[in-house]
């Protein structure tokens, strides 16, 4: 049974490739509004393959995806709140400037420039590069490329924001700065996020759970609350409850990677 508050769920969901591969084995998980959820787990286990289920952007073998709401991704539900996707690579149109990679979602909705002007600008703000609108993707550093792709996502106010290892090819300090800029987005737009990562110290970071994941087949093998109130600060991470959280997530992903070597 779903709760009330569930906004999307997973039931024995698996995924076969034409070419054999189980990339994934009877997924069941409830997302609930307002979550911000991790997928962690090796290279190889699933987390893609999961999130682009999730996405409507592969199909499911087996098992079934459902939105409670009626919120199945029919194409008036996907104009009005659809879902978004967050790649590694921004993925921003070089010829274009940062305010029209970021109106682009809204101009193949119909509105004009002039419309959403206040809004482009107000969610460029909200990412911190109000000031860099006129500028191309060519001039902006890798970290606030990064901000753009977020821009472009949250400002459809999606249902549901899927991040697939966003930051992993960043440098730290961007990547903690990233992780705030995150949370702060996330608690101010009331998001709902699934967020792939590999990293037990990011997960523990942004996350209030984390679904840990083993693969050869690619599975859940724990599904761990993350209790640690928000706002979290650049003093968690050097917290003891921090470094407990990661002790522990570090436990269950090594039983994953044990798991995965004996089968
Ligand atoms: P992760 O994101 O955890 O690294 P993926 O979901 O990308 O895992 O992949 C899970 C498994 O499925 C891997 O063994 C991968 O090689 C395989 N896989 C992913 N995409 C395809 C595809 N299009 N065709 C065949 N196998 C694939």
């Amino acid at each position: 049974m779903s709760s009330p508050d569930t906004l999307v769920r997973m039931h024995q969901v698996s995924k076969q490739y034409p070419n054999g591969t189980v990339a994934l084995k009877g997924m069941t998980l409830d997302i609930r509004r307002g979550e911000f959820v991790s997928f962690l787990g090796p290279s190889g286990c699933g987390k893609s393959t999961a999130l682009r289920m999730l996405a409507g952007l592969a199909s499911v073998t087996a098992g079934r995806i459902e939105w409670p709401d009626g919120g199945q991704s029919t194409a008036a539900d996907a104009d009005s709140h659809p879902i978004s996707f967050v790649f590694q690579e921004p993925t921003l149109m070089p010829w274009s400037t940062v305010f029209d990679n970021v109106y682009l979602p809204l101009r193949l909705k119909g509105a004009t420039r002039r419309a959403v002007r206040d809004e482009v600008m107000a969610t460029l703000d909200a990412v911190g590069l109000a000031s860099f609108a006129d500028v191309y993707p060519r001039e902006l550093s890798g970290g606030m490329k990064m901000r753009v792709s977020i821009a472009r996502a949250i400002i459809t106010r999606p249902r549901l924001l899927l991040m697939d290892e966003p930051f992993a090819a960043l440098d730290e300090m961007t990547r903690n700065r990233l992780n705030d800029d995150v949370l702060r987005l996330w608690a101010q737009h009331g998001l709902t996020v699934v967020f792939v990562t590999h990293s037990i110290y990011e997960s523990v970071y942004l996350s209030n759970r984390i679904v840990v994941m083993a693969a050869r087949p690619g599975r859940v093998i724990a599904d761990l609350p993350v209790d640690a109130p928000y706002p979290r600060e650049a003093s968690f991470r050097t917290s003891p409850e921090y470094g407990q959280l990661v002790r522990e997530v570090t436990a269950n992903l090594h039983g994953a990677i044990h798991d995965a070597v004996a089968h």
